[in-house]
């Protein structure tokens, strides 16, 4: 049998993804998808839809996770994610990440994997308590499975992510190590010089590794009601900011720069002298009403979401043309997968026969 060789990628590989739990934010797009934008024409870029995670929460609700999976394309598109530079795929189309996933299983202790700190906010925000399926701490594992069946460099992640990539790196130092003959000592940057099947990926956090929501409290999320929506108008988002609470009560009294009003004025007022100007007039109490700078703030979002309401609007009940792009991502996907399980395979001692897919 031939021996598999890697196929060397001309741009650096690029995997991220979102679980489709419900349509994306502002938090996903500061956190994530305005990097993907970014980094689309010079990367090689894999965009996936984690359907079988969702699971790990709504095993019993396919059909909105089905429908969910379609949505969050429209999202991606409407936030300038483009198709003809990009790969977007979903996830159980891609049989080697359910196989890298058993495999690596092999490799990580039950007990570091529980240790994962998101796992264990996750269990306690969605209040899932004792009665988790055996699926969701395996979602983890099969995370690490995502990354790596990419042999992707870099994964653009909120902050959230990040436990979740220690352990992508984990797997990869392990899997290098055990089979691929990479010294324990092997700095992470060298391991597929000296042979390992895959790069130690790393997080790519931006700026904005955690929007919080317009609760003022927790991470802006899905789940937890306190989210503006690609799909909010002005009217919406104005409702979603004015309730945001400050506790300030005058106009002249000094503010704390640092609060939740604050990182919306940072993060979406594009001016940057606009953003000093009113960072130092709110500080000095100097004349400035909360309520003046949430209408501003309100309109700064609107101005950002305008045009992807309108790029979206034109994906509506277009499900062919979303299952085009989708179709096309899997494909591109399942030839770096299938080659790189190829090779772990054979790094592993369980190459014996080679396979074909292709869509029908
Ligand atoms: P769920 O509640 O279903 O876990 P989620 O809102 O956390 O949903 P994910 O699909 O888990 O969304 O995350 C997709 C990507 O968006 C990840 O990279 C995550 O870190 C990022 N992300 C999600 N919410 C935020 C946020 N509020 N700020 C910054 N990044 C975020
Ligand atoms: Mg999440």
């Amino acid at each position: 049998m031939p021996k598999t060789t890697a196929s060397t990628a001309t741009r650096p590989r690029v995997l991220t993804g979102d679980t489709p739990t419900g349509q994306l934010h502002l938090g996903h797009y500061v956190g994530s998808v305005r990097r993907r934008v970014e980094l689309q024409a010079s990367h090689e870029c894999f965009f996936l839809l984690a359907n079988m995670h969702a699971f790990t929460t709504r095993a019993d609700r396919p059909q909105e996770i089905r429908r969910d999976t379609l949505e969050i394309v429209r999202d991606y598109l409407a936030m300038g994610i483009d198709p003809e530079q990009c790969s977007i795929f979903i996830q159980t189309e891609i049989p080697a990440i359910a196989e890298l996933t058993y495999l690596f299983a092999m490799l990580l202790p039950f007990n570091r994997v529980m240790r994962n700190p998101t796992l264990k906010d996750e269990i306690q925000v969605k209040g899932l308590g004792e009665t988790y399926s055996f699926g969701f701490p395996l979602y983890a594992v099969g995370q690490t499975a995502d990354i790596l069946a990419f042999r992707a460099t870099s994964v653009p992640v909120g902050e959230d992510q990040v436990p979740h990539i220690e352990l992508t790196r984990e797997v990869a130092r392990r899997f290098n190590q055990v089979y691929c003959g990479v010294s324990d000592q092997a700095e992470d940057a060298e391991h597929v010089a000296l042979g390992g099947i895959f790069p130690v990926p790393h997080a790519d956090v931006g700026p904005i590794g955690r929007l919080v929501g317009t609760d003022g409290k927790n991470k802006m999320s899905k789940s937890l009601g306190n989210a503006i929506f690609v799909t909010d108008d002005l009217k919406t988002i104005r409702k979603k900011i004015g309730g945001l609470f400050t506790g300030r009560q005058t106009m002249t009294e000094p503010g704390d720069i640092s609060n939740a009003l604050f990182d919306y004025v940072r993060a979406f007022i594009p001016d940057r002298a606009r953003v000093e100007e009113l960072e130092r007039r709110y500080a000095a109490g100097d004349n400035i009403g909360d309520g003046h700078i949430k209408v501003e703030v309100a309109e700064a979002i609107d101005a950002l979401l305008a045009p992807m309401r309108e790029r979206r609007a034109r994906y509506e009940g277009r499900d062919d043309r979303i299952l085009e792009i989708l179709r096309a991502g899997c494909t591109r996907a399942n030839a770096v997968c299938e080659e790189t399980l190829s090779l772990a395979k054979e790094a592993a001692g369980l190459r014996f026969f080679d396979r074909e897919l292709r869509y029908r």
